[in-house]
């Protein structure tokens, strides 16, 4: 294979270049340059697909992966390729008008919003507004690339592990109807109380993020050069951000008082696979995930057909590296499945690899110490259903790129075919649990997950 070069799509005069990869910045890995294309709000047409198929394969090395942000990315891209690839992508409606504000595009819904039947609001109007903002408005240009939001309709579909800088969770009150929580910094808290939480009104969400956003800026981009609210809190308190954003907006927001939200049963570890209930009682998305978060563009292409034949042509990527596909008609939710199944994805919540997942590894990644990849193939191949509802995170290295949180089990390559093996502890606060043993091989491993010895 050709060498990868930078190119002038990778914005060389950029600071941030190489820091993370966008549409307009394409990055290098082992397997070639990395694109990421952003979905707004996660949600791509079966044409769009189809287009990130074609340009995958007409430019890069035709494998594609799903993120933990619910964007896609196109690997194997070699420099002379990287200006066709995207003029490609932004005819196809990918792009954005001015290349900055691929950045920050960084809205994360949950993906069954405005089908979840226990969603207690379709978030899909607030996303879409505050999204909109943060892509026109230059004054947002100085964020960091990774500086991301959430927003979350309180419905069955929910992220917790991931940490944002800013979030917003739909919750029931008493007084006051639905509201939003909104929290500055970490993974969105489900519980019934926070008090480093403010409550704001549908109709208040953009004003207030934004807000927010803009004393961020002020007060930490330019102020302490922090990249994410969670730095700043390093110097200064949740209350204290509040009290400016208040200032900013000109009134006092509300305060959740201890015993006024109901707490809720959370959460989704895993993708969402199989055939799940929508609000319209006859209408089913269907859901299924790619192997380990890699589909080739055939692949891809195929899932687009069977968007386009079952459902309304539209899908919903998920931050569990997962499609769903929305508005199937109940009685060919079962064909539209198994269609699915035969693209190769996985469909089951039973099949072991519907809760493993894994970095690039030595295939992608100069930074591994094993194929972490390959191995979880293998890891999958050694287990089965009696697992239970661990989520199995392995690791090509201990940066843990893929899993942004604390799998259930982790192993972490040291070298080749090797792991050490960790476990969630609650009483371990150590980045990935417990270490149970060190320096084993797949077999070895399986063998603990399973409560075998090794
Ligand atoms: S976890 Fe390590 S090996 Fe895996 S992608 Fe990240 S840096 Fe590379």
């Amino acid at each position: 294979m050709a060498k990868f070069e930078p190119h002038s799509a990778d914005l060389r005069g950029d600071p941030r270049a190489f820091a993370c990869p966008g549409l307009y910045r394409i990055v290098p890995a082992k397997d070639g340059g990395i694109c990421r294309v952003r979905i707004p709000l996660g949600c791509l047409s079966a044409d769009q697909a189809r287009a990130i198929a074609s340009v995958a394969t007409e430019h890069g090395n035709g494998i594609v992966e799903l993120t933990n942000r619910a964007n896609i990315q196109i690997r194997g891209i070699l420099g002379p390729e990287q200006e066709l690839l995207i003029s490609e992508l932004v005819d196809s409606g990918l792009g954005t008008g001015e290349r900055w504000a691929d950045d920050t595009r960084n809205v994360l819904m949950n993906p069954s919003a405005g089908n979840d039947p226990d969603e207690l609001i379709d978030v899909r109007p607030i996303a879409a507004a505050i999204l909109d903002r943060f892509s026109n408005d230059i004054g947002f240009a100085v964020l960091s690339p990774k500086f991301a939001l959430q927003i979350d309709g309180g419905g069955a579909m929910s992220l917790a592990d991931h940490a944002h800088d800013v979030w917003l969770l739909a919750v029931d009150t008493d007084a006051h109807g639905v509201m939003f929580k909104m929290g500055l910094g970490g993974p969105i808290d489900y519980g019934p109380d926070c008090v480093d939480a403010r409550l704001v009104r549908p109709s208040e969400c953009l004003e207030v993020v934004v807000a927010a956003t803009l004393e961020f800026i002020e007060t930490g981009v330019r102020g302490s050069g922090s990249t994410h609210i969670r730095q700043l809190l390093e110097t200064m308190t949740r209350d204290a951000i509040w009290h400016r954003v208040e200032h900013r907006i000109g009134r006092s927001l509300l305060k959740i008082v201890p015993g006024q939200l109901r707490s809720r049963a959370v959460l989704v570890t895993r993708p969402p696979v199989g055939i799940i209930a929508q609000r319209v009682p006859h209408l089913r998305s269907v859901g299924a995930a790619p192997v380990l978060g890699r589909i080739d563009a055939r692949g891809l292409g195929a899932v687009a057909d069977i968007a386009t034949r079952f459902g309304g042509g539209n899908l919903r990527l998920t931050p569990w590296r997962s499609f769903l596909i929305p508005d199937v008609a109940e009685d060919s939710a079962e064909d539209a499945l198994g269609a699915l199944s035969r693209a190769g994805l996985v469909c089951r919540d039973d099949n072991p690899l519907s809760r493993l997942v894994a970095c690039a590894g030595s295939s992608g990644c100069g930074s591994a110490k094993t194929d972490a990849k390959k191995d979880a193939q293998l890891l999958a191949g050694f287990l089965n259903s009696s697992i239970g509802r661990d989520t199995i995170h392995v690791s090509g290295c201990s940066k843990s790129c893929a899993v942004p949180g604390v799998a259930d089990v982790t192993l972490v390559g040291v070298s080749d075919g090797l792991y050490d093996l960790y476990r969630r502890s609650p009483i371990s606060d150590a980045r990935f649990g417990a270490r149970m043993v060190e320096r084993v091989d797949i077999g070895q491993a399986a063998g603990h997950i399973l409560g075998a010895k090794p």
